[in-house]
């Protein structure tokens, strides 16, 4: 269920923050988005994580505010489903930022969905211009520039690419990242048995 699904990959991203244990989920709200997880942590949780390749960091409690969104979106209709033509979708919905279908697997679509909504909201007062929506050694990269700094723009980016490394590509499930078939992958144990 979703609030599995939150834990389980809050304590993945968060592992090497000693305060993760201290988080609760308290509920989860109904919104205009989804199903919001709620959650309360220790203060002291407001550390850097960071992504399994060491590249990008944010702070652990934006690293969850992301996360609940993204879970918001992948529950909001009941069990997770993908809709077949998600690609199109997200480039219909949202041609300004996700102005051509992404090169991701499906279990991403409610990372970038996340993200797009984010991002399209934020084009009033910044505008952004995606270069590319790919994945590189496991996790999502979503190249993008603006026509002026914005750490919340920029904060969200690092945020999706964080969690890719522990969200299955394939599914959306909780995933880690892993080599197959001599590739860096994060896929959930599931899809990691159909792939071998
Ligand atoms: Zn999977």
């Amino acid at each position: 269920m979703i609030d599995d699904e939150f834990y389980t990959i809050a304590s993945r991203a968060l592992k090497e923050n000693r305060f993760a244990k201290t988080i609760q989920v308290t509920g989860i709200a109904p919104t205009g988005l989804g199903p919001l997880v709620e959650w309360t942590a220790s203060k002291s949780l407001d550390r850097k994580a960071k992504d399994p390749e060491r590249l990008h960091s944010a702070p652990a409690t934006a690293v969850l505010h992301v996360l609940s969104r993204t879970l918001a979106f992948r529950w909001r209709t009941g069990r997770p489903h993908c809709p077949i033509d998600w690609e199109t979708r997200l480039s219909r919905e949202f041609q300004d930022v996700v102005p051509w279908p992404p090169s991701v697997g499906p279990g991403w679509f409610w990372l970038v969905e996340g993200a797009a909504d984010f991002l399209s909201q934020r084009m009033s007062s910044t505008r952004i211009v995606t270069h590319e929506i790919k994945e590189k050694y496991g996790t999502l990269r979503w190249e993008i520039s603006t026509s002026n700094f914005s750490p919340e723009v920029d904060g969200y980016i690092d945020c999706i690419d964080i969690l890719s490394g522990f969200i299955c590509e394939e599914c959306g499930a909780p995933g880690e990242i892993q080599t197959i078939r001599g590739r860096t992958r994060c896929r959930c144990l599931r899809c990691t048995g159909a792939a071998i």
